[in-house]
């Protein structure tokens, strides 16, 4: 049966810049059947959204377990990412799929309170301590399919592929155990089988991931990438998250890791490169020319003192050789950060206007001839019962004595 929303004020994204008022909104089940703008709320039937509506949003990246790290590794130990990561190991240790499954349905249930619809969980927690298998193989896979409907939010399962400890070629060890399918063909095996169950839930898809280049070897990369591609399903990877990573890389391979990737065939429209944090101009052309999607994850980045990276600004410096069709830009809240989605998105804006020491201004669509703001957000704002007993603010006021 539909049902009529009216929102006061509403921004409809794609190209629009201006918000707009009175629109009406008609929903049946989980679909938006039509949208009007300029309506009076006259129907009394419909659902008053008083403020400003936003299409809901997307959080690419996420590791649904980091939210149990939350105020936990900011005590006298916390140096860096690695300091950071070994007590995300302690908490990847003692995790089973029962426990993941009522973490991961808090989680996803605080997204959807944050405005977040849809979820890219890259996850890569698949085995028992050790190593050993599940009777069901993909058992953290399913406890994640079935947290994520019961919080109601669509799930994209980012299945990862962890093969080896370091760029070197390390065997993996202590909890990485669990991560690991000893090669990408038993990967891909474990994987398949998930496929059923994703197709009976409707809010469900499955994907793929590449952990990185410390954790997938070439060959294995390209493997993935293969099995991706036959598909047509996204695959994401973490790329230069890490300083060391790339000095790693360089010293084993001669290529950074961006390069690496290009080499094995794993850049391209479907893949997603998570944080790209630090990235030379030629592998910003890279994943320009290939229209890799970049997502930027500032404030985990800021979180683990990862780095600043800025791939727009990169970008400009390598025109030249960088594409028109440069891939584009998603979002993620993969740390134990706040479940705000609106602020990677600042986030990005406040280190661009750091880096280019430019304050923020408002901007007009070009021409200049931009539609100005609805009277009700360029009206002062009222004073409401929270303000009440307020102390004035500081400024001149009127001298006493009678009014002229
Ligand atoms: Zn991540």
């Amino acid at each position: 049966m539909p049902l009529t929303w009216h929102a006061d004020l509403a921004w409809l994204g794609g190209d629009r810049e201006h918000v707009d008022e009175g629109v009406a909104i008609v929903t049946e089940g989980e679909r938006v059947v039509s949208v009007e703008t300029g309506v009076r709320a006259r129907d009394r039937s419909a659902v008053r959204l008083h403020g400003l509506v936003l299409p809901a949003l997307a959080n690419a990246h996420s590791h649904a377990f980091h939210r149990a790290l939350r105020g936990r590794t900011h005590g006298a130990q916390a140096r860096d990412f690695w300091s950071w990561r070994e007590r995300m190991y302690a908490l990847a240790a003692r995790l089973e799929p029962g426990s993941y499954h009522d973490l991961a349905r808090a989680v996803y249930a605080e997204m959807a309170l944050a405005g977040v619809a849809a979820v890219g969980e890259f996850h890569y927690l698949h085995h028992r301590p050790g190593g050993g298998r599940y009777a069901d193989p993909n058992a953290f896979g399913h406890a994640l399919l079935a947290a994520a409907a019961a919080a109601g939010v669509r799930l994209t399962l980012l299945d990862t592929c962890y093969l080896q400890a370091d760029v070197d070629g390390s065997p993996l060890e202590g909890v990485q155990l669990r991560f690991g399918d000893g090669s990408a063909a038993a990967w891909a095996e474990r994987v398949e089988a998930l496929g059923a169950e994703v197709a009976t839930r409707p809010g469900a898809r499955l994907g793929a991931a590449i952990h990185s280049v410390r954790a997938v070897p070439p060959q294995a990369m390209a493997a993935v990438a293969g099995w991706a591609g036959e598909r047509g399903v996204p695959l994401h990877l973490h790329l230069s998250e890490q300083r060391q990573e790339n000095q790693a890389c360089l010293a084993a391979t001669g290529l950074t890791p961006a390069r690496l990737c290009a080499a094995a065939g794993v850049l391209g429209e479907r893949t997603t490169a998570v944080h790209a944090t630090h990235l030379a101009g030629e592998d910003v052309a890279l994943l320009g020319r290939s229209g890799t999607v970049v997502c930027l994850c500032p404030t985990t980045e800021r979180d683990l003192a990862d780095g600043v990276g800025e791939p727009g600004v990169a970008g400009r410096r390598d025109r030249a050789r960088a594409p028109r069709r440069h891939g584009g830009a998603a979002a993620g809240l993969a740390a134990p950060c706040r479940r705000e989605p609106r602020r990677p998105a600042r986030g990005r804006g406040v280190r661009r206007r750091c880096r280019r020491r430019d304050r923020p201004r408002g901007r007009r669509p070009a021409g200049g001839r931009g539609r100005p703001p609805p009277a009700r957000l360029r009206r002062p704002r009222r004073p409401g019962p929270l303000d009440r007993g307020r102390r004035r603010p500081a400024g001149p006021r009127r001298p006493a004595g009678p009014r002229p």
